[in-house]
């Protein structure tokens, strides 16, 4: 999804990507992503920091990239690859066929050569629930 108040608009403007949940197993940046968003739209011209990013961010917001991976909760996707693995390397360019790469990667990389992001994050990691000690 993109957030901006001229979406799908290519401007002078800073252009985020954040993509979350590469792994099935951790869904944090999952639920932080989907939880920005709310805050954001929500906030719109009610809160100064929320009305700055709109109006002059184009945020690009990916909260799952491995959905298959979160509904069978393992890290992998469906084919149990591990996405983040299956990008080019540029230190070790041992994966360079693209007809070989996962729908998901092949998806992002088409994403990247459609619109020049400013700077791009994805998140990693877990919940751990503290045990209850009786
Ligand atoms: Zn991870």
């Amino acid at each position: 999804m993109e957030i901006s108040d001229k979406p799908g608009v290519e401007e002078a403007e800073p252009a985020f990507k954040f993509i979350g949940n590469v792994h099935g197993d951790e869904p944090v940046g999952r639920e932080l992503l989907l939880l920005l968003a709310n805050w954001v739209c929500d906030n719109y011209m009610k809160d100064p920091l929320a009305t700055l990013i709109v109006d002059n961010v184009h945020l690009h917001l990916l909260p799952s990239m491995n959905p298959d991976g979160f509904a069978l909760r393992r890290r992998g996707n469906a084919n149990n690859i591990d996405l983040n693995r299956d990008f080019p390397d540029q230190f070790f360019p041992m994966n360079d066929d693209l007809d070989l790469r996962q729908p998901e990667t092949k998806a992002i990389m088409s994403w990247l050569d459609e619109i020049r992001f400013t700077a791009s994050a994805s998140l990693h990691g877990v919940l751990h629930f503290p045990s209850l000690l009786l």
